[in-house]
């Protein structure tokens, strides 16, 4: 027996081995995004230990390069790292929730839409210039602190004050590159005023992750996102979509669908159509399926058990939609994307993340804005930032690193027990992802894509 056999391992506490019906197995670590597939001889061997939560020795008779494959996709750990391995992820979750900083800025809370099942009650207008001037200088001093920062624009419709944004992005890019960190932008629009002209300039200023809405095809999209006159809104974000898809640019668009249930098959026939064909097989586009609410979002926080990110999406088979998706060349959220570390936590549980309203109060969350332990500070026209430390700890105290389930959780490094910071002091429920569902883990598993068998994977991280 040579050396590396007699060695005891231990299963990571981050992976999944999850056996599927054609008798193929897939192995995830959500620690470090590696996805892996094996044959039905393989998958066997692999069964026998997966999962193990105490050290143990390989069979004499299991392959070099199997058990090569598994240690170096961080499946098998040698039981003599087993301990600094896991101080090293948690001291990475702990770090992203601590040290990452954001802020999400509401250039305006109006808009040029009028969604049928829109939450926002869009009562404040513009940020006053006074107030822009005031952002811009807590922007330079958070960046001065910031391992790493972002910017995201929400509303409201945010292109409304394109030049609010053009301008921030554009000192704070500059401000990145003096202090040499990667300088990023994200926003939500509506993309009605997504003009090519205005993108080429977004772009230039480091706006680089859109999320943009289209709720099926034209009929039903127009039935929902209508414009404050009424008017259906298809059309003018198709046109803007594809000017961008003939650039070369380097982006990416999330393609939001909020679907019923019952309009899946709508959604499939709109990317099976010709008029959304640019977007097949161009990674840059990927489609996220989002299942309605079905009551309000401030009624809905303070008694469900489930966040915006995670459960609410529930009772909509959105697995088997997006294989189908997957089928037709289209990139999905649900398969195409292992988030990296904290990549599906929500932003309000991270301590350095703020939501900055136009009137600059300062919130961590985007559902409740009238509740008010969700509205910890303020920043001053001189550019402070006033924050009540305490109500910044109710939304960021409760993670994986004080809470020893999620401790112990196989998503405790995409999620950090941050799936919905706000379902866990309304309604003591931690909100948990998708993927805590065994059968939601099995669904996802029986229709991921995965390279050859043995062939490891590392998949985009955030
Ligand atoms: S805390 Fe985060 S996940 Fe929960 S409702 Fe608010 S924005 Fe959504
Ligand atoms: S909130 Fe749920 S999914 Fe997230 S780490 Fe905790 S137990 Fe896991």
């Amino acid at each position: 027996m040579n050396a590396l056999a007699m060695r005891e391992y231990r299963w990571s506490p981050d992976a999944k081995f999850i056996k599927r019906s054609d008798g193929n197995a897939v192995a995830v670590n959500f620690a470090n995004s590696t996805k892996l597939v094996f044959g039905p001889e393989e998958s066997n061997a692999i069964s026998a230990f997966s999962g193990l939560t105490f050290p143990f020795a390989l069979e004499d008779d299991l392959s070099d390069s199997l058990r090569s494959t598994l240690v170096h996709g961080g499946f098998l750990v040698p039981e003599e790292d087993f301990e600094a391995r896991d101080r090293m992820i948690r001291e990475a979750v702990r770090t992203v929730a601590e040290e990452s900083s954001g802020l999400i800025i509401m250039p305006t809370e109006k808009c040029n839409f009028r969604c049928t099942y829109c939450y926002e009650s869009f009562a404040k207008g513009r940020m006053r210039p006074e107030r822009v001037d005031a952002l811009a200088r807590v922007i330079e001093a958070r960046i001065q602190q910031a391992r790493s920062f972002s910017l995201g624009f929400f509303g409201g419709e945010p292109l409304l004050c394109s030049d609010i944004i053009l301008r921030l992005c554009g000192e704070a890019m500059e401000q990145c590159g003096r202090k040499g960190i990667f300088f990023g932008a994200s926003m939500s629009t509506n993309a009605a005023l997504l003009t090519p002209a205005l993108f080429d300039q977004l772009i230039d200023v480091g706006l680089v992750f859109f999320q943009v809405t289209l709720d099926g095809d034209r009929e039903l999209h127009d039935r929902q996102r209508v414009t404050v006159k009424g008017k259906g809104t298809f059309d003018g974000i198709v046109e803007h979509l594809r000017a961008m898809a003939a650039t070369r640019h380097d982006f990416t668009v999330a393609l939001r669908c909020n679907v019923h249930p019952e309009d899946s098959e709508r959604v499939l026939s709109l990317f099976d159509g010709e008029e959304l064909a640019f977007v097949r097989n161009d990674p840059r586009f990927i489609i996220d399926v989002h299942y309605i609410w079905q009551s309000d979002r401030q009624t809905l926080a303070e008694t469900s058990k489930e966040g915006c990110l995670s459960g609410l999406q529930a009772g909509l088979d959105k697995y088997v939609l997006n294989a189908e998706l997957s089928r037709r060349g289209l990139s999905t959220t649900s398969y195409d994307d292992v988030p990296g570390i904290l990549g599906s936590a929500c932003y309000a549980g991270k301590k350095n993340w703020f939501i900055v309203g136009a009137d600059l109060k300062l919130y961590k969350c985007t559902v409740v804005f009238d509740n008010p332990k969700n509205n910890v500070g303020h920043i001053d026209l001189d550019g402070n930032m006033v924050i009540d430390e305490r109500l910044n700890r109710l939304w960021t105290g409760s993670n994986s690193t004080t809470d020893s389930g999620c401790g112990s959780c196989y998503l405790r490094v995409p999620c950090g027990g941050l799936a919905c910071p706000l379902t866990r002091f309304t309604s003591g429920s931690k909100g948990c992802l998708e993927l805590r569902d065994a059968g939601n883990l099995r669904n996802w598993a029986e229709r991921l894509s995965v390279p050859a068998t043995g062939q490891i994977s590392p998949v985009a991280t955030h």
